[in-house]
């Protein structure tokens, strides 16, 4: 079956024993795009992984990359490359060796072979220094040498496993936008696996979000902050309060809920069938709560709540609260604009239903 993009699944199905780590996955990557697939650990990233690139078989379904089934070639004949968390680069080559190893593979003459690796050096900004040995270098360094080593090969697609998950904190915030500008700038398609949701929103132009070997959604960043489609997607990706309590009524798609201190709040209807009775979660982001001085706003849901802390956070204090016994959280500006809080002042916190999601709550 011919398909337009680089990478393109069908209904694929990986089992161990009777646990199923990949439970009918299908998706479609279009080429130069920055692909993330973000779920906790142990619902079957890496297993995913290692299908795409040959490592293992689906038990059921297909893998295309640029339109070829590629269910029984091989890793080293799949138009594939792999970076690994731990990098993999070997300690007694030069960075120069290590990056025209491949190239050597393929029997690409020498000459060749250094223009090819002095050219990629530079455009991952290490020129010169095909010398060194990848020990002396610093992470971020070697980072990029990994990298280097894979897209001189010019591969259809990247797939990288974790890549930043052995670096610091400073260095992974800073190669989170590296990745993102040298996938860009070279074009490839990248297929990232993360646990990280920060990771996956900074750098993806499409992420899946995986839970129990299935895709719950796959969406730009932006969409899956605003519009999650699922409870677990609410919850995972950004931070987020929830509100449980009892549908009282569902009207032109917002739903009215009653929380168990008999506090009425609303928002918007995410999931389908939600009715009258049932019980309803209701997510809400801090920075969409505002702080209002009367029980009452036009076209707002207003909630009183409990102060219970106020923690200073530079340009804004993180306010924790709690109502009905539910803790909820707020972003209280530090422009002067805001009231002063302690513990056990009673607040009223408002928002517009509209940035609200309601789901159900599965009972299964
Ligand atoms: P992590 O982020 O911790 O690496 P992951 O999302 O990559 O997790 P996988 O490594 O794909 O998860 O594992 C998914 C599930 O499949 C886990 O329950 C794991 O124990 C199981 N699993 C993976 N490989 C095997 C195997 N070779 N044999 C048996 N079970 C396996």
């Amino acid at each position: 079956m011919a398909t337009e993009s680089d990478l393109s699944c069908h209904g694929l199905v990986r089992r161990f024993g009777a646990h199923t780590a990949v439970n009918n996955i299908s998706l479609d990557v279009p080429a130069g795009t920055f692909f993330s697939i973000l779920g906790p650990s142990g619902c079957g990233k890496t297993t995913l992984l290692r299908l795409l690139a040959g490592f293992d078989k689906p038990d059921e379904g297909d893998i295309y990359i640029r339109g070829q089934r590629m269910n029984d070639v091989p890793p080293n004949r799949r138009p594939v490359n792999m970076v690994f968390q731990h990098l993999a680069l070997f300690p007694t080559m030069t960075v120069g060796d290590n990056i025209g190893y491949g190239l050597k593979r393929r029997k690409v003459p020498v000459a060749e072979r250094r223009k090819l690796t002095a050219s990629v050096l530079e455009q991952v900004g290490l020129p010169g220094l095909e010398n060194r040995n990848p020990m002396e270098l610093s992470g971020g360094q070697r980072q990029r040498v990994a990298l280097a080593r894979c897209l001189v090969l010019k591969p259809t697609l990247l797939l990288l496993d974790e890549p930043l998950g052995a670096l610091d904190l400073k260095l992974r915030e800073q190669m989170k936008v590296e990745l993102k500008h040298l996938q860009k700038q070279f074009g490839t398609t990248f297929v990232y696996i993360t646990h990280d949701q920060s990771e996956a929103m900074v750098m993806s132009d499409q992420v899946a979000v995986m839970k129990n070997g299935r895709f719950d959604q796959v969406a730009p960043p932006e969409e899956l902050y605003r519009e999650p489609a699922t409870p677990f997607v609410a919850g995972f990706v950004g931070d987020n309060n929830r509100l449980v309590g009892e549908v009282v009524s569902v009207m032109d798609n917002l739903a009215e809920i009653r929380l168990d201190d008999g506090e009425r709040v609303r928002g918007r209807v995410a999931s389908a069938g939600l009715q009258q009775g049932a019980r309803a979660e209701l997510y809400i982001r801090p920075e969409s709560l505002v702080f209002v001085n009367d029980s009452h706003r036009d076209g707002y849901s207003v909630m009183r709540a409990n102060v219970r802390t106020t923690l200073f956070d530079g340009a804004n204090s993180r306010v924790e609260a709690e109502s009905s016994g539910q803790p909820i959280y707020a972003r209280l500006p530090q422009d002067g604009s805001a009231p002063t809080l302690t513990a056990d002042s009673v607040i009223n916190l408002a928002w517009d239903p509209m940035f609200a999601r309601v789901f159900g709550v599965d009972r299964s």
